[in-house]
């Protein structure tokens, strides 16, 4: 005698939006690498500045940035661990 068995299988996909996140990891296509992005606000006090620095930074082209698409700031253009090269090219 064959015995039939029903196996249900569920899958539960949760995708955690983190709406709070002010920084997270990615590429600087100025840094041309990953580097740590920041919300103005953010980047501006680890960094030392006020907010309206760091947009002024932004329009001069001084400070990196990615549109995602609120602004983040590349950390790294702020705290002059850039490459020495970035720097020629920003002049
Ligand atoms: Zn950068």
């Amino acid at each position: 005698m064959k015995r039939k068995a029903e196996i249900t299988l569920e899958f539960v996909e949760t995708i955690v939006v983190r709406q709070r996140n002010e920084s997270f990891q990615a590429f600087c296509p100025f840094c041309r690498r990953t580097v740590e992005m920041s919300i103005p606000s953010s980047a501006a006090s680890s960094a030392g500045l006020t907010e309206r620095e760091i947009f002024r930074r932004i329009e001069r082209g001084e400070a990196h940035f990615i549109e995602a698409p609120t602004l983040f700031v590349c950390k790294d253009s702020l705290t002059g661990l850039k490459d020495p090269r970035s720097k020629d090219l920003l002049r």
